[in-house]
């Protein structure tokens, strides 16, 4: 069995172009308004302000807007909160980026959580997951949003599978748990208190790695025929499964990189659009 490979960097593509569309039409009935994303980098960690670099590079590529707030490192939470509640309040504004992590000293959570639901389009707060396992209307978070959309798009049947989702982070496995449960898939979710994570992850039909850890799951506890979905990625180009046996065992794979990585921006754009959309609509 050759794996069919998930390619998120395709379908990346051929959302941005619908995306681009999208905005011009938006500029066009909205006396050249688009829809804004304020990007919120804490800090001077070099790997955060690459990731939000690229998310500004996507906006720019499909024709909307960005914008930028960088705050020092000695930020303290409440200024956070103040510097979130004024972009909340701010009408030019669709959608809030909180960059992923912040310096240890700020409470993020209470930082996600200040974060207008309408403008969540990052999926980060309790209210939105909550919405999410719920069936409510909400923006997905972001990285597990992007998984699930790849694999509708390659027509992934989810219903009835057995998903063993390894690691359980509140931007990750938790939301991806929840949204697999959604799509009428049996998850089970694995952590680092697992006992005997491989024999969980040999009932799999479905698996996703979100461990961050090289190649911690190996290719041999995985059976023949299961959807494979790498959600990690590391110095040297692999993600947190052991991908190469797998080529000629899975039914399918996403591959490190060019699998994920590249829906999570673009599930962050989408949604942006989105709320772009629904915004610039009703005020005109
Ligand atoms: P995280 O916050 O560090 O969470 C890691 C999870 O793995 C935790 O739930 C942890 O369990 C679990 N874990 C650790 N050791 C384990 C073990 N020995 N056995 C089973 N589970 C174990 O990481 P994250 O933010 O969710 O990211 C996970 C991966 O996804 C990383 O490789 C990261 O780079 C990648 N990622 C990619 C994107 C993207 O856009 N492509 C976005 C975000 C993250 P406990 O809860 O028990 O500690």
């Amino acid at each position: 069995m050759t794996a069919q490979i998930l390619d998120g960097k395709h379908v990346a593509q051929l959302t941005e172009a619908s995306l681009t569309e999208r905005v011009a039409a938006l500029k066009a009935q909205s006396n050249g308004r688009t829809p804004v994303l304020a990007t919120i980098l804490v800090g001077d960690d070099p790997a955060s302000a690459t990731y939000v670099k690229m998310k500004a590079n996507a906006c720019k590529r499909i024709g909307m807007e960005s914008m930028a707030i960088e705050l020092p490192s000695s930020t303290r939470t409440n200024d956070l909160l103040a510097q979130i509640e004024a972009l909340n309040h701010n009408p030019d504004v669709h959608g809030i980026l909180l960059q992923h992590p912040v310096p240890s000293h700020i409470d993020e959570r209470a930082a996600f959580d200040m974060i207008a639901l309408n403008k969540d389009v990052d999926g980060v707060t309790c209210l939105g997951f909550g919405r999410m396992s719920m069936g409510e209307s909400a923006y997905g978070c972001a990285t597990p949003q992007g998984i699930m959309r790849l694999l509708e798009h390659y027509a992934i049947n989810l219903e009835g599978k057995h998903a063993v989702v390894v690691g359980r982070s509140p931007i990750l496995g938790k939301p991806m748990a929840m949204m697999l449960l959604q799509a009428n898939a049996t998850v089970t979710i694995c952590h680092s208190r697992t006992v005997d994570l491989p024999r969980h992850i040999e009932q799999a039909d479905v698996v996703v790695g979100a461990v961050g850890r090289p190649e911690f799951i190996r290719a041999e506890w995985i059976k023949e025929g299961a959807v494979v979905v790498d959600a990690g990625y590391h110095p040297g180009g692999v993600g947190d499964i052991e991908l190469g046996p797998l080529a000629d065992r899975a039914s399918a794979i996403t591959p490190v990189p060019g699998g994920v990585g590249p829906m999570t921006i673009n599930t962050l754009i989408q949604q942006t659009v989105e709320s772009g959309e629904k915004a610039l609509r009703a005020s005109n």
